[in-house]
């Protein structure tokens, strides 16, 4: 049994799942304490509890104490089984991150499983579907495994109400992995997605990236949302490299204007541009959980990104408890490369 303590670094959601997904692939029990205490509201929201759900379902585990807002629960992992699964939130919490829980797992594990999560699929604080579907899942299948999605109604914070479908075909051994550099850029596309609300945000929004870059009338898309229950508005920058795709996601409210929303996330992807490194901060804290299983493996792994987030340093301790890996992080400038091996 691992105890890990959910106050440790960022302190946030990321230690729960995380430590779910690698008591799953390790068979580990783990009793989580403290759970989200950095945050306001501490304990297990909906979106935490439908991971512990999920991960539960996935493998026929104990559970003991988890409950709307537990602050301490223990998790007896039985054995993953692919299937046919279908996870709803029943909020607008979100959906990635729960996918995000069981797919290390079902990854790891033979067989093919379809995956239906219901809830928010483009929430703040959260990878977006487009994120899973354009960065996440293409570096996860070269690693081995096929990861694929499929439908996505879009759903947005506070409505929610949509849902995504990914396929996964698991392949227990994982390749090594690498990526330092971005090679060429292949193609950027930027996206507004208006939801219930006028059409001509999305293209305010897109004019203003256009006015501000020299990036060509094709590469802007506005889609109308239809089906979505609740009003939404998202800009993203996608930036396809030869290596690596990276994308941005700024998010509409009331009263915030169209132009703020497209500058914010135009801020967001210049920063990467002009930073040469092919990782961005989210996915520095995201490529570390298939990469320290690889490396569990014996697949050793490396990538370059930048300065290390909170959420970065707080993954890198919770991996180290579960495997028995090596991680190095090599500071050049405002370059950092993390490797990662078998200890
Ligand atoms: P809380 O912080 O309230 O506990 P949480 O459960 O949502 O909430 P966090 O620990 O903050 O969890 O983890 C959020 C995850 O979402 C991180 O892995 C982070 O990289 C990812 N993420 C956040 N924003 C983006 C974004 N714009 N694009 C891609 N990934 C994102």
């Amino acid at each position: 049994m691992i105890t890990i303590d959910g106050s440790q670094g960022e302190g946030g959601g990321q230690i729960v799942r995380s430590s779910l997904a690698l008591s799953l692939v390790t068979g580990t029990p783990v009793t989580i304490e403290n759970v989200r205490a950095g945050r306001k509201k501490p304990g297990l929201l909906r979106q935490h509890l439908t991971a512990v759900h999920a991960a539960t379902e996935i493998s026929g585990a104990k559970v003991d104490g988890a409950e709307l807002g537990s602050q301490r629960f223990v998790f007896e992992p039985g054995t993953v089984k692919a299937g046919e699964y279908r996870f709803s939130v029943g909020s607008a919490g979100s959906t990635t991150l729960v996918c995000q829980t069981v797919l290390p797992a079902l990854m790891l594990v033979k067989g093919t499983s379809n995956i239906e999560v219901l809830g928010g699929t483009h929430n703040p604080f959260a990878p977006p579907f487009d994120y899973l579907t354009k960065v996440y899942f293409p570096l996860l299948r070269k690693m081995g495994p096929i990861v694929e999605s499929g439908e996505c109604r879009p759903g947005f914070y506070p409505a929610g109400g949509g849902s995504f479908r990914i396929r996964v075909i698991g392949s227990p051994n994982l390749k090594p992995f690498e990526l330092l550099q971005r090679g060429k850029l292949v193609r950027r596309e930027v996206r507004a997605l208006v939801a219930n609300l006028p059409k001509h945000i999305g293209e305010r929004e897109c004019k203003l990236i256009a006015r501000k870059t020299d990036w060509d009338a094709k590469s802007f898309i506005i889609a109308e949302v239809k089906g979505s229950p609740g009003p939404g508005n998202v800009v993203m920058i996608e930036l396809e490299f030869e290596h690596v795709t990276e994308l941005f996601i700024a998010f509409g409210e009331v009263g915030k204007k169209a132009e703020r929303v497209a500058n914010e996330v135009l801020q967001a992807a210049r920063k990467y541009l002009e930073s040469d490194v092919p990782v961005g901060p989210y996915l520095a804290d995201q490529l570390l959980l298939p990469l320290g299983l690889a490396a569990h493996q014996g697949q050793p792994g490396a990538y370059r990104t930048g300065p290390l987030t909170e959420h970065t340093r707080t993954h890198i301790d919770v991996l180290k408890r579960f495997l028995d890996i090596e991680i190095d992080v090599e500071e050049d400038g405002d370059m950092r490369t993390i490797r990662l091996w078998k200890r």
